[in-house]
């Protein structure tokens, strides 16, 4: 699974940080990036969590 944030609609809540901080970081501009484009299986269901729950919906999410 692979997972990226379009940073043109993040809009900086923290959200996903809060659910998976092993992959998601918040930056001192208040947007998130993720720290790995290739997720561990142990971590797929909180990435997809996540991503249910951006409000943005900026979190993408591509199975393999
Ligand atoms: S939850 Fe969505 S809007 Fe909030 S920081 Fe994460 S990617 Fe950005």
């Amino acid at each position: 699974m692979k997972v990226r944030i379009d940073n043109d609609l993040c809009a900086g809540f923290g959200i996903c940080v809060g659910i998976c901080p092993e992959v998601f970081e918040l930056h001192d501009d208040g947007y998130a990036s993720v720290l790995v484009s290739e997720v561990p299986p142990e971590l797929e269901e909180l990435v997809r969590r996540a991503a249910d729950q951006c409000p943005a919906r900026a979190i993408f999410v591509t199975e393999d």
